[in-house]
């Protein structure tokens, strides 16, 4: 297939504030971008050739594409961490991210993380806000390409405000066929955020945050803080990558909330910058900021893999996030 060309990109080594975008958003098309098809086919493919890789459909999507869990579990009693991708369908470069990592689990790198640790991806949840094959106007959406990209499911539904209610197919199957099904440990949710949102004038790499509902309890949230300082430690000893918190709010509705309380996960939101398309010329960001921020994703699922599987996520030093700068929006045009 033709698929995945992004995955053989080097990381660019530009610093991201007075990066390659700067002055502008750049090229928005989504031709670079894998298609449903071709995340499906590739999965197959991975699971073919990785005997630890088990691949399952956990339901369909409302125009029923088929919702799937890669999962690596050798030993169920061993911590497990959950990586979720594109609930939001226009947040496209954590799940090319995810196929990287993927791909990385059935070669020698993996090796030490797979003793360790149960590894479950739920990459695109949701396909048809991805493809553009929604019963809703996708006219005025910014993006070059043979298709656009939506945050909202089928039915204009946004998955991440359905975490309680469950009405929609995708986040039921990721209820009942994930959540309820396997003992997860830690959970990263992953995102893209507008293009300016910046520290110091200067646009962040992504933004993180915790639980932050009061039903938390406060050995939940520090452990979810732990989480938080590796992928804090990874990204930021890069040079490229700058982070910060996320002004997050405390409804249940959200995974980052809900899945903490309802199944004692700890959670990490992770805001990439940038979107793959929007109606908003402040939101979206072009293929030349892809090379670093897929680099960012699989950092993050790397180094927190590794750190579970080694335990060293017990040790991880949580006061940075005291200091942690919340993001503001930065458009230098404004
Ligand atoms: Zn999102």
């Amino acid at each position: 297939m033709s698929a995945l060309p992004l995955l053989t990109l080097p990381a660019a080594a530009q610093a991201v504030g007075k990066g390659p975008e700067w002055g502008g958003n750049g090229n928005i098309t989504t031709a670079h971008l894998s298609t449903y098809g071709d995340l499906a086919a590739f999965l197959q493919k991975q699971t073919e050739k990785q005997p630890a890789m088990e691949l399952t459909v956990i339901g369909q999507s409302v125009k029923g594409r088929d919702l799937y869990l890669a999962s690596w579990i050798s030993d169920p009693a061993k911590p497990t961490i959950l990586y979720l991708t594109q609930q939001h369908g226009n947040e496209q470069l954590t799940t090319e991210g995810a196929l990287e990592f993927i791909k990385h689990l059935g070669t020698g790198r993996g090796r030490d993380v797979l003793d360790g640790a149960n590894i479950l991806v739920v990459p695109m949840l949701n396909p048809d806000g991805a493809m553009g094959d929604v019963d809703f106007s996708l006219d005025g959406y910014i993006a070059h390409g043979d298709r656009h990209l939506t945050r909202y499911n089928a039915r204009e539904v946004d998955l991440n405000r359905d975490h309680v209610d469950r009405l929609q197919p995708e986040t039921q199957a990721l209820h009942e066929n994930v959540l309820a099904v396997h003992d997860i440990d830690y959970m990263i949710d992953l995102h893209h955020q507008g293009a300016y949102s910046a520290i110091d004038e200067e646009w962040v790499s992504g933004s993180i945050l915790h639980p932050t509902t009061p039903n938390a309890s406060a050995d939940l949230v520090e452990r979810s803080k732990r989480l938080g300082a590796v992928v804090y430690d990874a990204v930021d000893s890069t040079g490229w990558g700058l982070i910060g918190k996320y002004a997050g709010g405390s409804a249940e509705t959200i995974s980052r909330n809900g899945l903490a309380v309802e199944y004692d996960i700890a959670t990490l939101l992770f805001e990439m910058r940038g979107m793959s398309d929007h109606e908003g010329e402040d939101y979206v960001l072009g293929a030349r900021s892809s090379g670093y921020l897929i680099r960012q994703t699989v950092l993050t699922l790397e180094s927190t893999a590794r750190a579970i599987a080694d335990g060293s996520v017990d040790a991880a030093d949580t006061s940075f996030w005291d200091t942690l700068p919340t993001q503001e929006w930065h458009n230098p045009d404004e």
